[in-house]
């Protein structure tokens, strides 16, 4: 079978489905990237960004995946040897911990189980015998896309102080930017990193590094070996509304639409619908009688659900039934969680019919698959979402 009739549902957790309005943005001539147009555009899209991140601070731009993000985020700030600390709360985590490894930075990992957040009392007890003052940063992921387990980083903040420790606060908000709440001045980040494909709904291929007052003093010190992800060379670029080397030009209509389309909806509302289809979903993997990975309800993601299968059940069988039958993409369990999680992803373009297919699919797959549980988890999500609707049509009405 070649031609596969009616949409695909690509609900995994990034890249997100790219709305009708930002494929037509990107479809167009390539500009001189040095001519008057990108100047215009540039100075736009780096003055947008600033409203997605609540920050004063320089947005910067690299055309790269989120990990080049992580990659500008360490060797901006850093130099050989200097020790991190990072919570490993699940495969994200770890992987920017690998990464910092390679840079030769001394990497002191805090565990968790794979079920919770970054714990605010481990961090501070860390922080505070650190007596010599040899961490020179904690780095947390906001929303652990392996997971479907979100820190709360105001906590995270907090500790810091409480251990009057001067380390960088540097802190991954790929899946959570322009989908849950985040405030990188008011929360005292000093470098948030994010990417295109998740809540901003783009393609993949643009990075952010969002980088505080603190975070660039720190850049003039550092040592590590850095070029192509050189903070400054960028923001002296930017001032003009220019890059240092060829920006992704026709992403960045594509971005210039995604701000646009987030300002239309207000930030506020797309959060509370990021929640609210969160909730609906949980409500169906309870009614399945399935298990959410995310051990404590007020840690629980509004962009995914990870859903644990029963033990002697594989989830990459169920997910591969899902999508031959019904031609719907999952999240996949990774690292230590392949084979024992699906993900449902619920963020970006997205509304309240699209989660029900998605959860209609889920359902029949269950079902197809073998996989024991209780029917009704549909009929569940559509109890939530029908008394209530969504917060753009109540501010509307
Ligand atoms: C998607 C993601 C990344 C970046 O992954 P890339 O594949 O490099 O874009 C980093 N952190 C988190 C939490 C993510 O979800």
């Amino acid at each position: 079978m070649t031609h596969r009739s009616g949409r695909h549902f690509l609900q995994i957790p990034g890249p997100t489905n790219v709305p009708e309005r930002i494929l037509r943005a990107i479809d167009r001539a390539t500009v001189d990237h040095r001519g008057p147009e990108m100047a215009r555009l540039g100075r736009e899209v780096l003055e947008g960004l600033k409203a997605v991140f609540r920050t004063n601070q320089p947005v910067i731009i690299f055309p790269a995946s989120g990990t080049g993000a992580w990659e500008a985020a360490l060797v901006n700030t850093l130099s050989p040897g200097d020790a991190v600390l990072m919570v490993e709360t699940g495969h994200f985590a770890a992987l920017w911990s690998r990464m910092a490894y390679r840079l030769g930075l001394a990497v002191e990992l805090l565990p968790t189980d794979w079920r919770r957040g970054a714990d605010p009392a481990a961090v501070e007890a860390r922080l505070r015998q650190d007596l010599a003052r040899r961490i020179k940063a904690v780095c947390v992921v906001h929303n652990e896309t392996s997971t479907g387990v979100t820190s709360r980083i105001p906590a995270i903040r907090a500790a810091i102080d409480a251990a009057g420790h001067p380390a960088l606060f540097m802190v991954d908000t790929v899946s959570s930017l322009a989908s849950i709440d985040y405030r990188h001045d008011e929360w005292g980040v000093d470098v948030s990193v994010a990417c295109s494909q998740k809540g901003l709904m783009l393609p993949p291929g643009l990075s952010f590094n969002c980088a505080g007052e603190k975070a660039r003093r720190a850049a003039e010190a550092a040592k590590l070996p850095r070029a192509y992800w050189n903070w400054e060379e960028m923001v002296a670029a930017n001032r003009s509304g220019f890059f240092p080397y060829t920006p992704a030009t026709n992403l960045l209509y594509g971005l210039r639409e995604a701000l646009a389309m987030l300002q239309e909806e207000g930030l506020a509302n797309v959060f509370a619908r990021h929640a609210r289809h969160a909730e609906a979903t949980r409500r169906a993997v309870h009614a399945w009688s399935l298990e959410v990975l995310c051990a404590l309800p007020e840690e629980a993601s509004a962009t995914l659900t990870a859903v644990m299968v029963p033990p002697g059940h594989d989830a990459d069988h169920l997910r591969e039934v899902i999508l031959e039958r019904y031609d719907l993409s999952l999240g996949i369990g990774l690292g230590k969680l392949a084979g024992r999680v699906f993900r449902i992803g619920h963020l970006g373009n997205f509304n309240d019919l699209m989660l029900m297919g998605t959860l209609c699919g889920v359902e029949m797959g269950l079902a197809d698959a073998g996989v024991p549980h209780h029917k009704g988890g549909v009929d569940a999500a559509m109890d939530y979402l029908c008394g209530r609707s969504p917060a753009g049509i109540r501010a509307a009405a």
